[in-house]
């Protein structure tokens, strides 16, 4: 089967060599993975930037191949509704296969550290996650699937993390989905909600909405950053783009190729 977003040593945030993952990948029996390392321009990390560096891009993927896996090269590149501008240039610099837009920051703030957290309520900040990613959704238009949405649901410290439901943020939720289906945005499942919350980010209500709204593209993604997780529940993911889709993408450069399931 697929899985359309991993992290490897080329990330900020992962040390698993690249190889050793398309070796898991081919030991579960994934034909097609592709690695979609972290492109978070001008977002620091105990003073490192989440942007991966070119060169060390070039030199892990270019030439990895497998004779039983498909290797595709991707980003995950951090929308920021003002960095239209190094996304661009970024794909300026080569080429690649898939693009995954995330949202990752709110303002100033990562959404995966405590400070955006402080002096709000769960609530809000799921509303100021949502909020910032129509925002993104309406502005940038060089990436393919928007990454994990409603990944702000396993990121509250030291409170409860919980499901962002549809039912709660309908009105959101269909404009991040209807802006998606107009400018041929697709969608990603992201599995690494799967063992926290108990759900696919997102999970099947919204894929099925975004469906009903006229959204065409859907990918299968395990954001794996080691080799245990590599292909995660990606069988469970794509059942469910077969019930709503009745086919799964991947990408290669830049185009969606869609498999009958
Ligand atoms: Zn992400
Ligand atoms: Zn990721």
């Amino acid at each position: 089967m697929f899985d359309f977003h991993m992290h490897s040593s080329v990330s900020f945030d992962s040390e698993e060599r690249a190889a050793d993952m398309v070796r898991a990948a081919r030991e579960r029996g994934l034909r097609e993975i592709c690695f979609t390392d972290h492109y978070d321009h001008s977002v620091f990390y105990e003073g490192v930037e989440e942007a991966f560096d070119l060169d060390t891009y070039a030199a892990v993927y270019d030439g990895l191949t497998d004779r039983e896996v498909l290797v595709r090269r991707g980003a995950e590149f951090g929308l920021q509704p003002d960095n239209t501008e190094k996304l661009t240039w970024l794909l300026s610099q080569r080429s690649f296969d898939f693009i995954i837009g995330s949202v990752h920051n709110v303002g100033e703030f990562e959404i995966y550290t405590p400070p955006f957290w402080e002096d709000k309520t769960v609530d809000r900040a799921f509303a100021e996650y949502l909020e910032t990613t129509l925002e993104c959704v309406r502005i940038h238009r060089d990436f393919d699937v928007l990454g994990h949405l409603t990944y702000a649901s396993k990121c509250p410290p030291n409170k409860e993390k919980r499901l962002i439901e549809y039912a709660d943020h309908a009105e959101i939720i269909d404009s991040i989905l209807r802006t998606l289906a107009e400018n041929g945005k697709g969608i990603e499942i992201n599995t690494s909600g799967r063992d926290k919350l108990g759900a696919f980010l997102p999970d099947a209500t919204v894929i099925r909405r975004f469906r009903e709204l006229g959204g065409e593209i859907v990918t299968v993604g395990s954001d794996a950053h080691d080799v245990a997780r590599v292909g995660q529940y990606a069988d469970e993911a794509i059942g469910i783009c077969r019930d709503v889709f009745g086919y799964v993408c991947t990408f290669e450069n830049r185009k969606p190729i869609y498999h009958k399931l």
